[in-house]
């Protein structure tokens, strides 16, 4: 697969990828298995003027356009890690821009040369206080898909994690396998997840991950997310299991832009790992590789209102 394209397409091939989807991302047990939804990276077609005002509708508690900081290294060397280099101040012209209405893009990473990785966690079960004390401290970036089902026992769980900065995006109300729904059933598990996470963290999802990346390239899932709100279909290119990365690329080597996909999990599905040392681990390998970490949303210019 030519990653590096510049004329990357989006594909509508549905059934192997689904296929291929449902055995190794999220929600599985984690056993090996090759290769994550294939990268369709997507860019708009019409992008429009630049202009458009600034920053997110979803920005929670941070300045938009503010450069996430990354703690100090006190904070890191608590938690055993070596601090990662400071994330360059997002940039001005987004290099990807969403519009209000139409076909929605799909991604699995971000065009760009700065030497970045975008964070984003997934479903919401495991609610470890020590994970809010880990981000609280170091202050890294991350979106977090969230399925209602999942959450609704603990809603303010996320709400500190919001408050850093972090932006809440859609994951479906019961985390299924979206290819084998109705029109109407994919409508509700998209619609009523962004309901209940509009009204419980105050601000309108603007991304939505279908489960398993499953269904990401077919036109019905793709008008199911416009009827909801969501503007972007997010993928991606990485995906961690419990002390390091699985990659989609041969080289098994971070990329900039690459969208890394984890998911808030304890013990009991990390062998006994904690939540804090799962991340830990992932923040260590992709410190090894010389990248920091910045916002994904940051990177998105969300459409004119
Ligand atoms: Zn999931």
């Amino acid at each position: 697969m030519n990653r590096d394209g510049l004329s990357r397409t989006r594909t509508y091939a549905a059934g192997a990828l689904a296929l291929l989807a449902f055995a190794t991302a999220c929600g599985d047990n984690g056993g090996g298995g090759s290769a994550a939804p294939a990268g369709n990276t997507a860019t708009t077609a019409a992008s429009g003027p630049a202009s458009a005002a600034g920053g997110t509708p979803t920005a929670a508690a941070t300045t938009p356009g503010a450069a996430p900081a990354q703690g100090d290294a006190v904070a890191w060397a608590k938690w055993n890690l070596k601090p990662l280099a400071p994330a360059p101040a997002p940039p001005a012209d987004k290099p990807i821009k969403l519009e209000r209405t139409g076909t929605v893009p799909v991604f699995s990473d971000v065009k760009t040369s700065d030497k970045v990785v975008f964070v984003t966690i997934d479903d919401g079960a495991e609610k470890d206080p020590k994970f809010v004390e880990m981000l609280t401290d170091l202050k890294v970036p991350i979106s977090m898909f969230l399925t209602k089902d999942i959450v609704k026992n603990d809603y303010g769980y996320f709400k500190p994690l919001q408050a850093l900065g972090n932006h809440i995006q859609n994951h479906t109300v019961t985390h299924p396998v979206m290819s084998k729904l109705s029109a109407d059933k994919q409508k509700s598990e998209i619609c009523e997840d962004q309901a209940a996470l509009t009204q419980q963290y105050g601000t309108a999802p603007l991304l939505f991950r279908p489960p398993f990346g499953d269904g990401a390239n077919t036109p019905m899932l793709n008008t199911s997310v416009q009827q909801c709100g969501p503007r972007a279909i997010v993928l991606w290119r990485e995906s961690m299991q419990i002390h390091d990365m699985q990659y989609q690329a041969a080289d098994k080597k971070l990329k900039p832009g690459d969208i890394i996909l984890a998911h808030f999990r304890g013990p009991k599905e990390l062998k006994g790992a904690t939540m804090t040392q799962m991340f830990g681990d992932l923040l260590a390998r992709i410190q090894e590789q010389g990248f920091s970490v910045a916002r994904l949303e940051d990177y998105i210019q969300a459409p004119a209102s």
